[in-house]
């Protein structure tokens, strides 16, 4: 097996530690956003390790495509692709693949910069390149990272709804990408609210892959749980939980308690939130002309580090920024 993992992890396998929740948070799916796709149960995974190939929940690196079984009529462009389809429908290649420009949509505008040849793409543009990407998240290793197989066993453990595929970046990253948001959710939001998941002895931390990512810049959004404390009982209803939701970030999700109405004490929902900036910590609520004050509680959202760009600690504390103050 060629690797591109360090010879020093070479560690037998070991499994993730976090214990997965058993009760599983009901995911908020906002149908402009995120079209629904039928529920299939995840096959075990075969146990491919080859770091080489890309990795998949059901162990199909071979053939990395659709796992749902699309029809000519859908492969004909009768139906939209979504974003899923374009990550799983990647085509195999065997060999170098040729360009052929009278097939190829022309983006980007050339350009010189400063005498250098330059190419701008718009929003639009990256927006579009993104997307093919589907759900995806950066694992982080600051320290060490796991083998091959550590990692694809931790993320068998903690049994995603649907498919998965994960690549190394580099020596201290990992790409993963979800078919289901759900399970992008659950990664993103770690085990029990914290974003750090213990691939046997590595921790790894996760972050929100976006078009700006940077291998030395950290992302500052995170999923962040909070509770809505005393939320009146006739709001625990999935519509309103999402619109109350949107106030505070990008809602993912809520928790089983909430979802099924078990504890009325407080609703309990994911939301993707700025961690640069303070959320809000009470919302209003105006019901039909009756304004009520809604407290909102966050579990502990991380320090962001203005100056070196990393989760977990403050700009004052920064080492990096002060190196003449790094501890001995
Ligand atoms: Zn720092």
């Amino acid at each position: 097996m060629k690797t591109n993992t360090p010879r020093d992890m070479l560690a037998p396998g070991g499994v993730i530690k976090a214990t997965p929740s058993v009760k599983k948070p009901e995911v908020i799916r906002d149908a402009t956003t995120f079209p629904d796709t039928p529920m299939d149960d995840a096959t075990s995974h075969d146990g491919n390790e080859d770091a080489e190939k890309t990795q998949t929940k059901n162990g199909n690196a071979e053939h990395n495509t659709s796992r749902r079984g699309h029809d000519s009529a859908e492969k004909n462009g009768t139906k939209p692709k979504s974003m899923a389809d374009m990550v799983w429908e990647a085509p195999k290649l065997d060999g170098p693949q040729v360009f052929k420009p009278e097939s190829i949509q022309k983006i980007g505008y050339a350009t010189t910069s400063i005498g250098v040849p330059a190419i701008y793409f718009s929003g639009a543009e990256i927006q579009k390149l993104a997307t093919s990407l589907g759900h995806a998240i950066v694992g982080k290793f600051s320290h060490s990272i796991p083998t091959s197989h550590q990692i694809q066993k931790a993320l068998d453990t903690i049994k995603f709804r649907r498919g998965f595929t994960w690549k190394y970046i580099n020596a201290k990253h990992i790409l993963v990408q979800f078919e289901d948001i759900a399970d992008y959710a659950r990664l993103l939001s770690g085990p029990k609210g914290t974003p750090v998941w213990y691939i046997d002895r590595h921790p790894m931390r996760v972050l929100k892959w976006s078009p700006d990512f940077d291998a030395y810049c950290e992302s500052p959004i995170a999923a962040i749980w909070c509770n809505l404390i005393g939320l009146p009982i006739h709001l625990f209803d999935q519509s309103a939980l999402f619109a109350i939701g949107k106030l505070l970030g990008t809602t993912f999700q809520v928790d089983r308690a909430t979802a099924n109405k078990s504890r009325l004490s407080f609703a309990r929902i994911c939301i993707e939130i700025d961690i640069t900036k303070p959320p809000p910590e009470e919302i209003s609520l105006d019901i039909c002309g009756h304004e009520v004050v809604q407290q909102v509680k966050w579990d502990k959202i991380p320090s962001y580090c203005g100056e070196c760009k990393h989760v977990g600690h403050k700009s004052e504390v920064c080492y990096a920024a002060r190196p003449s103050e790094r501890p001995p």
